[in-house]
């Protein structure tokens, strides 16, 4: 028989308060079915049908919440660790198009798991690899077997219709529409875990036709739309928000990737809105998107954080967090330290960036009253943290927000649960489910992801990545003379 019940006995418990001000109680926790039922002390669970879970020592988490992810990279893991933005675009983004509809069901479950392997509970997939009319339902349908908690981003992906040379669909496929409509319809997916979202960044189509996208995505029912922004030399100086805001599409449901070099108005606009951005501090560092606004003083109350792309960088948010938090102190230091000074305060703390990877996440995705924190009614989706390892040990014991801010790594991360589900139990990931239903450990799932980039890797080596730069410059109108050697 299924336990219905989980218990978390004397652990520390990290409880928000209504300022986001967190503190650690030693207490127990009891998930009845998909929700936190109960936080007290000495809970008597002897009469329920209950797993039972020790946590002396151990630290109890609301899970993170990660707002930008192209789930389905995750054979193209490791590629992309010195790539500019421009380098990513054909060797990454483009190359979604030789994944078949397999290829997605693995790469997806990969990075599901990955992400729950890292303590991460419910995620936003910008998913731009809809390449196929099966790929989005298996992408669907290994994020519904990997347990995680996500808004399934549908993507009007540019096709490839050529590599040599490299040209897109002129667009979007037949199946589109009523794929996206068929999808709304039947959603939410894995007991309501996973539902639609929109994922768009086609704002090159007419005016029209893109509040027609938006007006439609919203009266099917999706509650998030996500777009990428980044005002810069690749993709020009103009704004997002000012245009979403002219074409009378900017509210709650939105929320865009990076916000890189938003501008003062876009700030204004996007609170006024309540709309919200992921900041995604790996990427928007090495490829020159600008300093994540994560921190920044006018984007801060609607800031989220993401992992982007995991085939460059971990798709743990606790990197994301420590990242985003030491380069935003940097930032601040160095004016003073420029003019010989040095500043009285560390102006960043680690519980503002601990919010950033939850509850901040929570209202980015407009689910605050149910995630983001550990509250009785709340859904439960939860993070134990080992706090006797040799990275936490004392840590854990002297203040928990730091533990995991500034000492954790994913191998402390012992125990996830997702909608009352053990995900990760003792370390280690659970079992899921194959392509056919078939039951599965994480390394069976390994080995099919190793076959699967075997064989996107034999095509991806017939593609001459120079040209398809230089074709990506040409579709996407950038301008050759803004990449130079030296500034
Ligand atoms: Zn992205």
């Amino acid at each position: 028989m299924v336990s219905n019940s989980i218990l978390l006995k004397n652990g520390i418990i990290l409880v928000h308060d209504e300022n986001d001000h967190i503190t650690p109680i030693k207490s127990d926790l009891l998930v009845v079915g998909n929700t936190i039922a109960d936080i007290r002390p000495h809970i008597d669970a002897s009469s329920l049908d209950t797993i039972i879970l020790d946590c002396t020592r151990k630290l109890v988490s609301p899970g993170f919440i990660d707002t930008h992810h192209h789930v389905w990279q995750t054979q193209l893991k490791g590629r992309h660790a010195n790539d500019t933005l421009l380098d990513y675009m054909p060797r990454g983004n483009s190359t979604g198009a030789l994944y078949n509809a397999d290829d997605v069901f693995w790469g997806e479950l990969g990075g599901c798991l990955e992400a729950i392997d890292g303590g991460t509970t419910m995620l936003v997939d910008h998913a731009h690899i809809t390449h196929g009319p099966l790929h989005a339902p298996n992408a669907i349908s290994a994020t519904v077997s990997s347990g995680i908690r996500s808004v399934y981003g549908y993507c009007d992906t540019p096709n490839v219709t050529s590599w040599d040379p490299l040209t897109f669909a002129p667009s979007t496929p037949d199946y589109f529409d009523s794929q996206l409509a068929d999808l709304a319809k039947q959603q939410p997916f894995g007991d309501g875990r996973v539902q639609l979202g929109l994922a768009f960044d086609s704002f090159f189509l007419p005016k029209e036709m893109v509040i027609e996208r938006f007006e439609k995505a919203r009266s099917l029912g999706i509650k998030l739309i996500t777009s990428h922004y980044v005002r810069g030399a690749v993709f020009g100086p103009h704004s997002l928000v000012e245009l979403l805001e002219a074409y009378g599409l900017l509210g709650p449901d939105i929320l865009l990737s990076h916000a890189s070099n938003a501008t003062t108005n876009d700030a204004v606009l996007l609170t006024s809105a309540n709309a919200h951005v992921a900041a995604t501090p790996n990427t928007e560092l090495q490829m020159a998107h600008g300093f994540p606004v994560s921190f920044r003083d006018d984007l801060h109350a609607v800031a989220s954080l993401g992992v982007d792309c995991q085939s460059t960088n971990p798709g743990d948010m606790l990197t994301q967090m420590r990242l985003a938090l030491q380069v935003a102190r940097g930032a601040y230091n160095q004016p003073f330290i420029d003019v010989g000074k040095n500043p009285n305060v560390v102006k960043h703390t680690v519980e503002s960036v601990f919010n950033l990877g939850t509850i901040k996440g929570a209202r980015a995705v407009g689910m605050a009253s149910h995630i983001g924190s550990i509250a009785v009614g709340k859904l439960a989706d939860l993070v134990i943290f080992d706090g006797e390892s040799p990275a936490m040990v004392c840590a854990a014991e002297h203040d928990p927000v730091t533990a995991i801010v500034m000492h954790a790594s994913v191998r402390d991360v012992e125990t996830v649960i997702v909608d009352g589900k053990i995900r990760k139990s003792g370390g280690k990931l659970l079992a899921v489910q194959g392509l056919n239903g078939e039951k599965m450990e994480w390394n069976t799932v390994a080995e099919k992801l190793i076959e699967s980039r075997v064989r996107i890797e034999a095509e991806y080596r017939k593609i001459d990545m120079k040209s398809a730069t230089v074709r990506i410059m040409d579709i996407f109108q950038m301008r050759p003379e803004n990449f130079v050697d030296s500034p």
